[in-house]
């Protein structure tokens, strides 16, 4: 559904107003970057977000992502790939230069992607994606292996300049779960940035405020921007 730019703007606004909130309950220097998840919506959507001065936005499949990037070439819009990674899809991934690769998910996808990168002298931006709640259906490493395969990765694969963490909070409606896999991610985050870890990526629709509250830096929205509210 195609939203009017008035729509998106109130939309964009009380979820701006709401990062605003969490932030300033968790630190007033902390600053929290939004990436718009625009795989449910149009293009035509995230064209007038770009208008309001949304630059960074978020895909989960490489197809897509291509198609989009494609048809708005002509913005410097900052693409992020969200999604888990297929082989087949690295080359096509790399060739689209996005911003951040945020769910480098297992060390086979880190030894794949950095051959790839290697053949094509160059180098990807990612985040290493963490299975905060051990959830089976989910990807990402274990916390408990979380920092030996952050610095092994590091050392191994030089082409992938590794610059935080990634979770998806636990899938229950259960708060004080929710909070402890974003806990358990800060965790993780806060002992890599001596690595250099910048970026600890955790918040979706439904939790992003007691995401931020635990820390996290950067919130990835979809639903929300494109309800349409009576
Ligand atoms: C779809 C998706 C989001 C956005 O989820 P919403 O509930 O629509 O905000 C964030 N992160 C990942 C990894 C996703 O796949």
């Amino acid at each position: 559904m195609i939203l009017t730019k008035q729509q998106l703007q109130d939309n964009l606004d009380k979820i701006i107003w709401e990062i605003e909130e969490a932030r300033i309950k968790r630190s007033e220097h902390l600053i929290v970057q939004l990436v718009v998840v625009s795989k449910y919506t149009e293009i035509e959507n995230i064209k007038t977000l770009y208008e309001l001065g949304q630059r960074a936005f978020g895909e989960n499949y490489v197809q897509q992502l291509e198609e989009r990037a494609k048809a708005l070439e002509e913005l410097p819009i900052a693409w992020h790939m969200i999604g888990r990674l297929q082989s087949n899809k690295i080359n096509k991934l790399i060739d689209l230069n996005p911003m951040l690769f945020q769910s480098l998910d297992s060390i086979k996808l880190a030894k794949e992607l950095d051959k790839r990168l290697d053949a094509k002298q160059k180098t990807l931006n990612c985040l290493m994606q963490i299975n905060s709640a051990k959830e089976p259906s989910k990807a990402g490493f274990m916390p408990e292996e979380a920092i030996e395969r952050y610095l092994e990765i590091k050392e191994q694969y030089p082409n992938i300049n590794l610059k935080g963490v990634m979770t998806i909070g636990a899938h229950t409606d259960d708060k004080k779960l929710i909070t402890k896999s974003f806990e358990t991610t800060y965790k993780i985050y806060e002992a890599l940035k001596k690595e250099g870890a910048s970026i600890c990526s955790m918040g979706m629709s439904n939790d992003f405020t007691l995401a931020i509250e635990c820390g996290s830096n950067m919130v990835r929205i979809g639903r929300r921007l494109f309800e349409v509210n009576e």
